[in-house]
């Protein structure tokens, strides 16, 4: 097992791998948690796994030992070679060099039939990666990840709460997402500066026919553009908005009854409405 501190630090040593920060490396050293998130992650024989953020593949031989297949992306051309090295005599685990931020899974996805995520993946791009792959990619309908604490709580945030965000509403609209358990920092090694936590998300189909969900999410994040600012300003600083201010705020207090509403206080169902609104007599 490579999930101790003497394997994963003789593994770094006999590689000569120095970690890099930018990347996010921090990697799992503690066996108790990893053989939660493989419970939680309730692995059966034909799943076919993707891991985004392989490292020294600490989670990837676990995943390996009860999954069909596990497709493992890692971008450190390093830790690439590695790995390769490591999983060579692995005949299920299949090692892929690549940036997951800008990378079209639709190949993988097809070719290994992949219907889960588990995955520790860089801290810095976790939560715009986990929302790209729900948003993208239908196909993989569970994800077990451990992110960041604040990164769950901006996930899992709901209206005016003060971690509620862009991210938070949109991601509201295509998932299901529940809290498992929190992770120490000394979890890691190098251990980060903050606890972790793992979560599980379920995908949910988007399900209001008649609205363009790009174009419903484009208005959530531009609702949000200017946190501070009321609600009407951060609409009216977007270049194309072709409302008048005052058509605007008639909108806005129509469906919120407050013209001067910030963006966090709004509820999901308020976006749905204002959508229908701002977009049904003026394209
Ligand atoms: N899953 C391992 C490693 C987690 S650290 C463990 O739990 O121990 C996160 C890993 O993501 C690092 O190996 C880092 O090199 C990799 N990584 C960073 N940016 C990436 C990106 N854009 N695409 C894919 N992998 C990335």
């Amino acid at each position: 097992m490579i999930v101790n501190l003497s394997t994963t630090k003789k593994i770094l040593k006999e590689f000569n791998i120095k970690l890099k920060k930018r990347l996010g490396q921090h990697f799992l050293i503690d066996a108790n948690v990893l053989s939660k998130i493989i419970n939680i992650a309730k692995i059966l024989s034909d799943d076919n796994i993707l891991e985004i953020g392989g490292g020294i593949g600490t989670l990837t031989e676990s995943l390996s030992k009860k999954a069909k297949t596990v497709v493992c992306v890692e971008y450190d051309k390093k830790l690439v070679s590695v790995l390769k090295e490591l999983f060579k005599d692995t005949n299920n685990v299949i090692i892929i060099q690549a940036d997951a931020l800008n990378y079209s899974f639709n190949p993988l996805i097809s070719k290994f039939s992949l219907n889960k995520m588990v995955s520790n993946p860089p801290y810095n791009i976790a939560a715009t990666l986990i929302f790209n792959m729900l948003n993208k990619y239908p196909k993989i309908e569970n994800y077990i990840v451990m992110v960041q604490e604040e990164i769950a709580k901006r996930l899992t945030a709901k209206p005016r709460d003060k971690n509620y965000s862009a991210i938070s509403a949109k991601i509201f609209f295509i998932s299901q997402i529940k809290s498992c358990f929190k992770v120490s920092r000394n979890s890691f090694l190098p251990s980060p500066e903050v606890d972790s936590r793992v979560i599980e998300i379920k995908r949910k189909k988007f399900s209001y026919e008649n609205i363009d969900k790009e174009k419903l999410f484009k208005l959530i994040d531009i609702s949000f553009r200017h946190r501070r600012k009321k609600l009407v300003n951060s609409i009216l600083s977007e270049k194309d908005w072709k409302l008048s201010k005052i058509q605007t705020e008639n909108i806005i207090e129509e469906i919120t009854g407050n013209r001067n509403v910030r963006a966090e206080e709004l509820e999901q169902e308020d976006y749905i409405k204002l959508y229908k609104a701002f977009f049904k007599n003026y394209k």
